[in-house]
């Protein structure tokens, strides 16, 4: 185990020399943000524009996270569903509806 060294040269070394990866997002940071819109009934897509994310880095967190209780459902026939379209988890209001509300503004 010799990653000390490299940790404490490499604290804020603005060379990194690995680029294959895109930037880390700090999600402990973004999280609670996410969060928030997503309880306020912001889809992904307009949380993800919102915070300046893209929409793929942000659909694979909330994927990763599966953030079920981040949207709460106050009535009995709300059911939580994934959108057929673009999988994001949104909250319909029946058993019926399979795309979230920006996917049926689309098609509809
Ligand atoms: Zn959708």
């Amino acid at each position: 185990m010799k990653n000390e060294h490299e940790i404490a040269q490499g604290a804020q070394t603005p060379s990194t020399p690995r680029r294959t990866r895109p930037p880390r997002l700090d999600w402990a940071a973004i999280a609670p943000s996410v969060a928030q819109l997503r309880r306020q009934g912001y889809s992904a897509r307009e949380t993800a524009r919102r915070l300046g994310l893209n929409i793929k880095t942000l659909e694979a967190h909330l994927r990763r996270h599966r953030i079920r209780h981040a949207i709460p459902m106050d009535r009995p026939d709300q059911v939580r569903r994934t959108c057929l379209n673009c999988d994001t988890a949104f909250v319909a209001d029946g058993r019926f509806l399979r795309l979230c509300p920006d996917c049926r503004a689309i098609f509809s």
